[in-house]
């Protein structure tokens, strides 16, 4: 049978375009829909323009530490309004550079919601197209529990296009969405709470480095309350909110902001028209070819809760576009290894196995940590330290992984993620010379473990 499309691509988000890019680069004819913005959630309500705040935030910190070096600057003053209206600018100028993406590599883009008809067939504003695969590459939404007075909360999508900034803020949750606009509302010199339902916030990370962040984040003076969570929201006559906690504590704000997580986009996709299967968490079941169990359909990126980061995205993008059009090229995505960064304020980088999942995977493990006030600070008031953390298998020598709280810890673990990823013992990492004077070069000059 003879279809309009190779490949039919729901959703141009960070998966999405890559994989219809490289798929019609490789000869076949692609089709791509986008129901909301191009590039989706990482360029308008994700990476890109979270990364903008956090820059816009940090200068608070700069402003603070000139008056060391000999500047003295006027009380600063900052206008949120500019900011999201630049910011906004940028996010546009992105959106055509997504559109000219597509359409120069061939890619013929349907601009609204795609519905799957039958396994082989497309509606987008109520024209049907037919195509051997469709690849569901919807994305996520962020999922906000349905407690009273949820109406009021607000998500990070809202949270980029605020017209103002609250002057007291309620950040709920504890993992990167929550600890990274925490640190942007406080950067802006919002007042700053941040619950979290658990013992201690970013489950998951190296142990060392959770702390690390509280004692910092704390120092700095954003108010940290775990085990707390909320049971309702109420509006106040003056606009405010008045928040009830579980544990019967009331909480005053302006804006509560929930990040609680986020479930796949798959409202009015179509699926009871397929085989496609879901997984327990409600996330699209693939195997390990992206393959859904409708033969023709595939899914990568958030939709199939794998790994919700724009890279792995990519990757995925990349290797359904080779697997379908250029098969000798196929190289399965390496899901171990894979280097991440909170952009908290100070950043988290790490990459490789914890502490805590080294021990649980058996292996006997050397620990080799560093505090230490960065030099940048040295002239200043600001008491901030840097936490530097390999974890080695003391049997192979064969560093498992690194982790790092500082400024530029996303920057400095790319590099460090290549060594690991080429198998890099504690050995190559002592005679690998340092970089100096940087705080980067402390990854290198680790020499006794700590003892434990
Ligand atoms: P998306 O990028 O979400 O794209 C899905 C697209 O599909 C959207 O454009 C959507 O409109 C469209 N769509 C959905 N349904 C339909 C339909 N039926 N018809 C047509 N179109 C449809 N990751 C990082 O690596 N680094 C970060 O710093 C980072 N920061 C983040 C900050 C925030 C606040 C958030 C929310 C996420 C962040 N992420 C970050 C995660 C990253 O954005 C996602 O992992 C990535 O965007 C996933 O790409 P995707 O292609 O799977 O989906
Ligand atoms: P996460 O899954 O990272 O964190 C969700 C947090 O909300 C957890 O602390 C979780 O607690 C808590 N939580 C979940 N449900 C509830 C509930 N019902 N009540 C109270 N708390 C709850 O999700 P995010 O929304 O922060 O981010 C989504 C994903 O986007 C991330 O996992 C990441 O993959 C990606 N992302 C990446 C970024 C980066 O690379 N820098 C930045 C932002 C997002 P518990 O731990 O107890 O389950």
């Amino acid at each position: 049978m003879a279809y309009d499309f190779d490949l039919y691509v729901i959703g141009a988000g960070s998966g999405g375009v890559r994989a219809a890019r490289f798929a019609a680069g490789f000869g076949a004819k692609v089709a791509v829909a986008e129901s909301r913005y191009l590039g989706g959630t990482c360029v308008n309500v994700g990476c890109v323009p979270k990364k903008l705040l956090v820059y816009g935030a940090h200068f608070a910190d700069d402003f603070e530490q000139a008056s060391g070096f000999g500047w003295t600057l006027g009380e600063a003053q900052f206008d949120w309004p500019t900011l999201i209206a630049n910011k906004d600018r940028e996010i546009n100028r992105l959106n055509g550079i997504y559109r000219n993406l597509l359409v120069n590599s061939g890619v013929t883009l349907h601009e609204g919601h795609a519905k799957i008809v039958d396994p082989h067939q497309v509606e987008v504003n109520g024209e049907r197209f037919t195509a051997k695969n469709i690849l569901i590459a919807t994305g996520g939404w962020p999922q906000i529990p349905e407690i009273p007075g949820h109406e009021h909360a607000i998500s990070s999508n809202q949270a980029f296009f605020l017209k103002e900034l609250p002057k007291r803020v309620l950040v709920v949750g504890g993992g990167y969405i929550a600890v990274e606009f925490a640190g942007i509302f406080h950067g802006f010199g919002a007042q700053t709470t941040l619950l979290y339902r658990g013992e201690m916030f970013l489950r998951g990370f190296d142990g060392s480095v959770r702390k690390h962040l509280q004692e910092e984040l704390t120092k700095r003076g954003m108010d940290l309350q775990f085990n707390a969570d909320i049971e309702r929201i109420d509006k106040q006559a003056d606009g405010s909110l008045k928040v009830t906690l579980k544990d019967g504590r009331q909480l005053e704000a302006d804006c509560v902001f929930y990040a609680t997580g986020r479930r796949p986009m798959l409202d009015n996709l179509g699926l009871e028209n397929t085989g496609v299967k879901l997984d327990k968490k409600g996330f699209v079941e693939v195997d390990d070819l992206y393959q859904t169990a409708e033969p023709s359909i595939l899914a990568l990126g958030d939709v199939i809760g794998r790994v919700q980061l724009t890279p792995v995205a990519l990757a995925e993008g990349m290797a359904v576009a080779r697997r379908l059009f250029k098969p000798e090229q196929y190289r399965p995505v390496d899901y171990k290894m894979i280097p991440t960064a909170v952009f908290s304020l100070p950043n988290i980088g790490t990459v490789g196995l914890t502490e805590e999942e080294a021990r649980e995977a058996g292996h006997e493990v050397q620990i080799f940590e560093s505090r230490f006030r960065p030099m940048k600070l040295t002239l200043t008031e600001c008491q901030e330290r840097t936490l530097m953390k390999l974890v080695v298998d003391a049997k192979t020598d064969k560093v498992l992984g690194c982790h790092m709280v500082g400024p530029e810890a996303g920057e400095i673990v790319q590099g460090l993620a290549i060594a690991l990823k080429a198998g890099a013992t504690k050995r190559d990492f002592d005679e690998t010379i340092g970089v100096h004077p940087t705080a980067a070069e402390e990854f290198v000059t680790m020499r006794t473990p700590v003892a434990g």
